[in-house]
């Protein structure tokens, strides 16, 4: 790989002509369409929160170095930004009054600034790598690059590593924050779009958790097809099936949910009312499944960590049943006692039982003390949830 230092260029040359695409969030292009701004390889601008962007400017208007900042020379002569692609989409936004920052606490816009404080951010010199390489050369050295600011998440390195018409199409769809689909999906999605968190959770689904290896085979498709009509199936199947949305909603493992149950006939009326329900339930204490267990046909109750009984009711209930057993020549275990075997008359200590709800949670029955009963261990378990 061939490496060139550049000193010359100022921030006047590298953003004249600067394009900026206000729905993707992308600095496109610079140095008049000379330079590629955002390879489709780069994540999306995050800088612009109001500190990050401000922090350019004010580091360039104080003479503060802005670091290095690194291009690669493609083989038809253009450059593309490698690194510096956040600082560069500043600089250029900035100077085309996007964003405004604070001087003598005043907000000033670049066409407000005095002639001179335009001129020194004009004629600012960066420092400039400019690289000549394979694509693997380059790709490798990106990663390692790529160590400051905000570091890369896993979708953005996989992006950058698969990078082709794929990843392109599919940022497009999953990664535009101004997809008019994105209310929908934070309804079962915690994601921030220009983070590739929609895209990763498509990825995830379609693939059953096999980002990279779907990743590789779909490089070069020229389609997102498969991916874009799987994630729509199991969002429009959330969606059909629970009427309501709950925040929990959005931390449930809605691909796996959809493989294990879609196929299934649910009336979402009674759904709604069941889900309603569960939420209202106080001994209800993991809520999350909630929607797990009522797919599965309110049969698994361990999905909603039902409110055990307290230590101290335990001991009530355990002395008591322990007295009466004793009184009457039987087992402290009421299932015990009424079978025929060695264990018909064992008294058995409380570390060797659990407490177990005489009626039902899912019949009605409460978590106190009023209905529990103390049972062995083994015919606790087989009493299970019945
Ligand atoms: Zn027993």
């Amino acid at each position: 790989m061939i490496t060139e230092l550049h000193t010359e260029w100022t921030v006047q040359d590298i953003c004249s002509g600067f394009v900026y695409n206000e729905l993707e969030g992308k600095g496109l292009f610079g140095m008049d369409g000379k330079l590629t701004i955002q390879p489709e390889y780069q994540r999306n601008y995050i800088y612009a929160d109001g500190k990050k962007d401000v922090a350019v400017i004010d580091s360039v208007l104080k003479g503060y170095p802005i670091g290095l900042i690194y291009f690669n020379r493609t083989e038809n002569g253009q450059l593309e930004v490698l690194d510096g692609q956040q600082r560069i989409t500043s600089l250029g936004r900035f100077i085309t009054s996007r964003f405004a920052i604070k001087v003598n606490g005043m907000e000033q816009y670049f066409r407000g600034l005095s002639q001179e404080q335009q001129q020194q951010i004009l004629n600012t010199k960066l420092l400039i790598y400019v690289c000549e390489g394979t694509e693997e050369e380059i790709k490798a050295w990106f990663k390692t690059i790529n160590i400051v600011g905000v570091p890369l998440n896993e979708q953005e390195k996989l992006n950058a590593i698969y990078s082709g018409s794929f990843v392109t199409l599919a940022k497009e769809e999953f990664s535009n924050s101004q997809n008019s689909n994105i209310d929908k999906w934070s309804s079962y999605i915690k994601a921030v779009a220009n983070r590739q968190e929609f895209l990763a959770c498509a990825l995830g689904w379609v693939s059953k958790g096999n980002i990279d290896g779907y990743m590789s085979m779909h490089r070069r498709d020229d389609n997102i097809n498969e991916l874009k009509t799987y994630f729509n199936s199991v969002i429009d199947w959330v969606d059909c099936v629970f009427p309501e949305v709950y925040s929990e909603m959005q931390t449930i493992e809605w691909g796996r949910l959809y493989e294990e149950h879609h196929k299934k006939p649910y009336n979402p009326k009674e759904i709604g009312v069941k889900v309603a329900e569960l939420y209202a339930d106080e001994y209800v204490r993991n809520k999350k499944g909630i929607f797990e267990y009522v797919l599965g046909g309110c049969v698994d109750s361990k999905l909603l960590e039902i409110r055990i009984f307290e230590e101290r009711d335990k001991k009530t209930v355990y002395t008591k049943q322990t007295q009466e057993a004793q009184a009457k020549g039987v087992s402290n275990c009421p299932l015990c006692a009424l079978g025929n075997d060695n264990n018909k008359t064992r008294i058995w200590k409380i570390t060797e039982m659990d407490a177990d709800h005489v009626t039902a949670w899912s019949k009605g029955g409460s978590t106190d003390i009023s209905n529990c009963q103390m049972l062995c261990k083994v015919h606790n378990r087989a009493k299970g949830n019945k």
